[in-house]
């Protein structure tokens, strides 16, 4: 019985699926890290009256420092 699929092809898609996984640089801390410099420097940058930005900074904060308070 012949398979449709070719193991040789799959199994080398599946390597070049698992290298690109492995060379994509996307860690959760530094996507953290930018977004929260952002809105630093979005929130330092003037006055706000609670803008959306404002707002989600506010409430990262809250749960950022709710372990030490
Ligand atoms: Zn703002």
């Amino acid at each position: 019985m012949e398979s449709l699929h070719q193991p040789q092809m799959s199994e080398a898609v599946s390597a070049q699926e698992s290298a690109f996984r492995y060379t994509e640089p996307a860690p959760h801390d530094e996507v953290m890290m930018e977004q929260l410099e952002y809105l630093l420097l979005h929130s330092r940058s003037g006055r706000h009256k609670w803008c959306a930005e404002c707002t989600r900074l506010e409430k990262i904060s809250r749960h950022l420092l709710a372990p030490f308070c």
